[in-house]
């Protein structure tokens, strides 16, 4: 769950050499042509969303920067020019900076003072412990036993080593809980997977299907395995690497191996950074640098050394010995725990809880065939075009695939994970609907699965308690039934009369509203000063008034779903209702299109339509200017569900000094908010992702106020907003909050602050 979004973001990961995020245009042919990205963990594309859209929380619970192994492959096809590949690595070192709990690997990755400054400091230690604390400098032979004793070498190796693998280990702790922290995975697994780390440790086995120069895997994997023999020769056979006799032992040989590919490797990639003879090197900076030249300098001097111990020159051996480990110990203590090298342990961490998350996952409880009793058997002819993936909005901030769904589903392939979880998170938008060449209803394919996994009772902790607030209170937020009048404070809401022309159907949202302003139920108060003012007859239940159902419904909770159904349609023959006015467009979607199902009930309209029809006929006169740019959210259940686009513009077009202007996504291609199908009540839902990007696309058009004709797009849009502290500058009103205005100049309302923004400014916020 993201729980902000983080309006710096874009910019603290630009420090850390990323340089076209604002470029991207989420076409994810990078995500095509990457090698290595899957249908499970899909990359670039999706990482450079969470960076545009400011979502910290998502970066920081992702492996997939560590999945990556840099060969360049999506950099040669973005259509904008992008480089992915180095946003992929921007993003591993400032990952490398958030799982480091002292904040000296951010210090160290942003300043040059501090990375040489800490490399000179520790290197300046080791010295002036050789100066004050050597053994006897013997000058007739060499005898680096006697200058340095290997005993306390050995212990000072190991000291060392503990405390790298303490800060590494609590680091990479870390990077685990994070990534980890919403999965229940047996302990069995992670013991059983264990290998899949240490294979890739050893291995780096991805990197041999990044690209298609293999050398750069072969050349990584030999200077690999140089420094790992060298290590393990100090820290594990110091007292057999350093003797001062000339008599051969075979760790010998491991030392040759191992200085020989450090020195040839590290060469040739410091000549190949140099040269930038790849064009991924043309952007290295100090910390890739750095990691390359320390190895080559520790392993020339130890040649050095090696060379003037033999030639028998002590004073020479000693002070060599001396400069080996000031350029030795630096690298370790402050490469490994805290910059590049740390990659060392990170990648095949990544990798191996990625390979526990796929095995932990279970087969889908949705049964096939139960869903073609259900729904009939047209999803099972998608032909996998991905249209539907194209056009869905969760595809733009998280991947959200449907056609993936559609395919798992057909195939029987899904798991719990990636099937039972992804179906609660479609928002029921239907804006993969009509593009869909083969005609597959793909929301009621959804809604399906949706009912059978409610009737095996495995639906998410999160939707549990709305759909007992249903089932008990009669609205989904749990408010007090008594209390549901109440958000119309001072009007005069009259109890609902055969007589009256309209029956006023509130939405629980607006009624139940809980923000610290209150706003969404003085918007809700609008439409009935509005009503009395052209003299239209109307009246409420109340009290009595409960939920349409249309979060169970599209929850999949057909029992609760019913239950309401029946409650609402007895109400209504009880007071013999003519024509309902809904304030929400799911409540006018449940009544027209699911309660009628052939029987005859009501005639049910959204409050759009009937206010524009009295602005048409005179009954109500907009006069007074409202001087503001302002743009239209189309709620997906008034506009794509319900073909109603044209009757809110006609009323905010009517206003008088009020300019009106399109977003890019308007009318049928409206951009959803993220709200509907139960995800208001789900972690996705509250991420604010979406509504973050309509309000994105409101600046774009320099909106001052977003206007909406729906209490939960209200909610959702005015959430956005305030996390992206932002609800100053762009209002988020109701429609007729703003004929209001218009009409009775002493309406109390959020002025909107008319801000100007400045390209960068507008970039910061979304
Ligand atoms: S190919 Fe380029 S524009 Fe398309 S998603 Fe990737 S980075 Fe963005
Ligand atoms: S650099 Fe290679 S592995 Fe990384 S995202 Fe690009 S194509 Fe995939
Ligand atoms: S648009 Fe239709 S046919 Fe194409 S992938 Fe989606 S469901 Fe299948
Ligand atoms: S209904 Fe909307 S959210 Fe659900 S899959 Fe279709 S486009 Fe995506």
């Amino acid at each position: 769950m993201n729980k902000t979004i983080d309006t710096n973001l874009h910019r603290e990961i630009a420090q850390f050499g990323a340089r076209d995020m604002d470029i991207c245009m989420q076409c994810g042919t990078c995500s095509a042509s990457c090698p290595l990205s899957s249908d499970t963990d899909t990359f670039p594309r999706k990482i450079y969303r969470y960076l545009q859209l400011g979502l910290r929380d998502k970066l920081l619970k992702s492996p997939e920067p560590w999945l990556c192994y840099y060969c360049g492959e999506c950099n040669l096809d973005c259509p904008r020019g992008a480089e992915p590949a180095e946003t992929m690595m921007a993003t591993r070192r400032w990952l490398t900076t958030q799982y480091d709990w002292t904040g000296l690997a951010k210090k160290l990755y942003l300043s040059e003072s501090w990375e040489y400054g800490a490399l000179g400091a520790v290197s300046l230690f080791i010295i002036l412990l050789f100066v004050f604390f050597h053994g006897p400098v013997i000058t007739d032979r060499v005898a680096v036993n006697s200058f340095a004793p290997v005993m306390w070498i050995e212990i000072g190796d190991l000291t060392m080593a503990a405390i790298l693998t303490l800060f590494l280990l609590s680091n990479a702790f870390r990077m685990f809980r994070l990534i980890m922290e919403d999965t229940h995975i047996p302990l069995h697994l992670y013991i059983t997977e264990a290998k899949a780390f240490l294979l890739h440790f050893a291995t780096q086995k991805r990197w041999r299907e990044c690209g298609s120069d293999r050398s750069r895997w072969l050349k990584h994997f030999l200077l690999v395995t140089g420094y790992m023999t060298m290590m393990t020769l100090i820290i594990v056979f110091i007292r057999w690497f350093q003797v001062d006799d000339s008599s051969w032992h075979f760790t010998s040989l491991f030392g040759y191996y191992a200085t020989g590919v450090i020195l040839f490797i590290t060469v040739e990639m410091f000549l190949s950074r140099r040269r930038k003879k790849e064009a991924i090197h043309r952007f290295s900076e100090l910390s890739d640098w750095l990691f390359l030249i320390l190895l080559f300098f520790t392993t020339l001097t130890g040649i050095i050394m090696h060379a003037v111990r033999l030639a028998g020159w002590p004073i020479s051996t000693y002070v060599m010995y001396v400069i080996h480990l000031a350029i030795a110990v630096p690298m370790l203590v402050i490469e490994v725990p805290f910059g590049k090298w740390s990659h060392l342990f990170y990648r095949p961490l990544a990798v191996f809880l990625t390979t526990v998350r796929q095995k932990a996952a279970r087969p889908s409880r949705i049964d096939i065939t139960d869903l073609r009793t259900r729904i009939g058997d047209m999803f099972m002819s998608c032909l996998q075009c991905g249209t539907c993936t194209a056009v869905c909005p969760w595809n733009q901030t998280n991947g959200y695939s449907p056609r993936l769904m559609l395919r798992h589903m057909a195939l029987a392939t899904g798991t719990t994970q990636n099937l039972d979880t992804a179906v609660w998170n479609c928002t029921t938008c239907d804006a993969c609907g009509d593009p869909c060449p083969r005609g597959i209803t793909i929301v009621d394919t959804i809604r399906a699965a949706r009912e059978i996994l409610n009737q095996q009772q495995t639906v998410p902790e999160s939707l549990k308690i709305p759909l007992q607030h249903l089932a008990a209170k009669g609205n989904p937020w749990g408010g007090d039934p008594n209390q549901r009048p109440d958000w119309a404070r001072d009007i005069d809401l009259p109890a609902y009369r055969p007589e009256h022309t309209y029956c006023l159907f509130t939405c629980c949202t607006t009624a139940y509203d809980d923000s610290p302003s209150r706003h969404i139920q003085q918007a809700g108060r609008a439409l009935p000063k509005l009503l009395n003012q052209a003299d239209i007859s109307f009246g409420s239940f109340g009290t009595q008034e409960i939920c349409c159902g249309e979060p169970a419904l599209q929850l999949g909770n057909e029992s609760i779903f019913a239950a309401l159904s029946q409650a609402n349609q007895a109400l209504f023959q009880k007071h013999q209702v003519d024509k309902i006015l809904t304030t929400s467009p799911h409540c006018l979607h449940t009544f027209k299109h699911v309660y009628a199902n052939g029987k005859a009930l009501p005639a049910t309209e959204h409050y759009t339509e009937l206010l524009e029809r009295l602005i048409q006929s005179g009954a109500l006169v907009p006069k007074f200017d409202v001087a503001a740019t302002v743009t239209f959210h189309d709620p997906c259940y008034l506009g794509r569900h319900n073909g109603i686009t044209e009757a809110p513009r006609r009323i905010l077009s009517s206003i008088p000094g009020m300019r009106l202007v399109e977003m890019r996504d308007n009318r049928d291609h409206s951009l959803c908010c993220g709200g509907g199908g139960g995800c208001a009540f789900m972690p996705i839902g509250s991420d604010g992702s979406l509504a973050g990007a309509r309000i994105r696309q409101a600046l774009d058009v320099r909106a001052d106020i977003i206007a909406t004709a729906c209490p939960t797009c209200m909610r959702m849009l005015q959430q956005a907003a305030e996390s992206l502290r932002i609800a100053e500058t762009i209002v988020v009103q109701d429609v007729a909050e703003l004929l209001l205005q218009s009409i009775e100049k002493s309406y109390e309302h959020p002025l909107p602050i008319h801000v100007n923004l400045e390209l960068d400014q507008e970039v910061l916020h979304a």
